[in-house]
């Protein structure tokens, strides 16, 4: 299979738009991808022939929904290569995932238990562990990483013990780009037996994610990162850890037997899935990872490093432009700083030309003042983007630098 990054493009009609005139060059891809025809019209499918409350209807509307909404489930689950399809939770994002996991955790943590996390996280994967280790007692530990924006691996090491009960990390930085030896990070983790959350929200989208080889228990993610809709992601969580895990959520779909003095929880994954679903996106989440998987994986990913590394180099020719994050092992997430122009200024004139990029402090507050920065510029690629995009990019900002010098 080879990759024809034009025929992928027409099947992406908003990328077709223009803003203010101007071809859109959408080069934010870090904060939401887009969606390809079939997953929306998996959405309009689904409103228009079958919409219905799932697992409760005693007709064939419902029916068909569960249907589609369960296929959606072993889609992910084939997807992510779990071992069980109740392992696939699903959750609004990445954010509500990280969240279920460490409210649960919060209820059994003690003053002396440790929980480590890196300085590069986002803050969905920071805030949470952080008030989870203040309602409990326990200790957050920070894994400090190198200016280049890679993990200092010897002193994560050092961060861990016996009393470590979460280790908690990005697959792939969004700010930075960096991508984290998740495996090696793992296996050091589990010789102290602790749990492990992959924060997947980046990596999800640019590799072959195999949960079962990453070793991890934990790996949260948002469809709308992989060409899905928004507002729904996915919790994966081995069986045996999920299984006895406190709820954090409770009402209808998640119990077995109710009285007005007492409640008991039904089997995984309904035990951690309070409520009625966001059914269509589920649906559509399907769809997308359906159509990721059938595409040649390897050449998306020689495609996002062609992109990566076109930027980088015109980067270099760019006076006054400073990299965050240049990490030898980064994907397509171009985060800088430029002198004499702020981050938010040079995202105005790229809007103006039709270049759509990130600015800002990249929800990691913390990671920024480690960095000695308030915020970055961020170019973020996927893989419809073209090397034609990246020059427009390059030739975009020379003249935000012009008009801001
Ligand atoms: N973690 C990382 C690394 C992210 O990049 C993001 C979103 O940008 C999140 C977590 C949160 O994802 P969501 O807002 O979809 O829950």
């Amino acid at each position: 299979m080879s990759f024809d990054v034009a025929a992928i493009r027409k099947e992406f009609p908003i990328l077709s738009q223009t803003v203010d005139g101007k071809p859109l060059v959408y080069l934010d891809n870090g904060a939401t991808t887009q969606k390809p025809q079939v997953v929306i019209d998996s959405l309009v499918n689904f409103y228009t022939q079958c919409n219905a409350n799932v697992h409760r209807g005693a007709h064939q509307l419902s029916d068909e929904a569960t249907r589609r909404y369960e296929k959606a489930r072993d889609q992910v689950a084939t997807f992510i290569n779990a071992a069980h399809r109740n392992e696939v939770i699903w959750t609004s994002g990445t954010t509500e995932g990280i969240n279920l996991v460490a409210k649960g955790l919060a209820q059994q943590l003690e003053a002396g238990d440790e929980v480590v996390v890196t300085e590069m996280e986002h803050h969905a994967n920071l805030v949470t562990w952080q008030q989870a280790c203040l309602q409990s007692g326990a200790t957050l530990r920070v894994a400090p990483i190198f200016d280049n924006g890679e993990l200092d691996l010897d002193t994560f090491k050092a961060s861990l013990g016996p009393n470590t009960r979460m280790v908690a990390f990005p697959h792939v930085s969004n700010a930075l780009g960096t991508v984290n030896p998740v495996k090696e990070l793992t296996a050091m983790a589990k010789a102290y037996g602790a749990l492990v959350l992959v924060d997947g929200a980046q990596g999800i989208a640019h590799g072959d994610v195999d949960v079962q080889a990453l070793g991890c228990d934990f790996y949260a993610f948002s469809g709308h990162k992989v060409f899905g809709p928004t507002g729904i992601g996915v919790l994966w969580g081995k069986q045996s850890v999920l299984e006895d895990w406190p709820v954090w959520l409770t009402g209808g779909e998640m119990i077995a037997d109710v009285t007005y003095q007492s409640a008991t929880w039904g089997a995984l994954p309904n035990r951690l899935e309070a409520g009625t679903p966001n059914i269509a996106g589920a649906i559509g989440l399907g769809t997308a990872l359906d159509w990721f998987s059938n595409l040649d994986i390897a050449a998306v990913q020689a495609h996002e490093k062609a992109l990566i590394d076109a930027a980088m180099t015109q980067a270099a020719d760019i006076q006054g432009m400073r990299l965050i994050g240049t990490a030898p092992n980064k994907i397509g997430i171009l985060s800088f700083v430029m002198d004499n122009a702020h981050p938010a200024d040079i995202g105005f004139i790229l809007d103006r030309q039709g270049i759509a990029i990130r600015t800002g402090d990249n929800c990691a507050q913390p990671l920024m003042h480690r960095l000695g920065i308030n915020g970055t510029a961020r170019a973020s690629f996927s893989l419809y983007n073209t090397l034609e995009e990246v020059s427009a990019f390059f030739a975009g900002l020379r003249k935000a630098q012009t008009m801001l010098g």
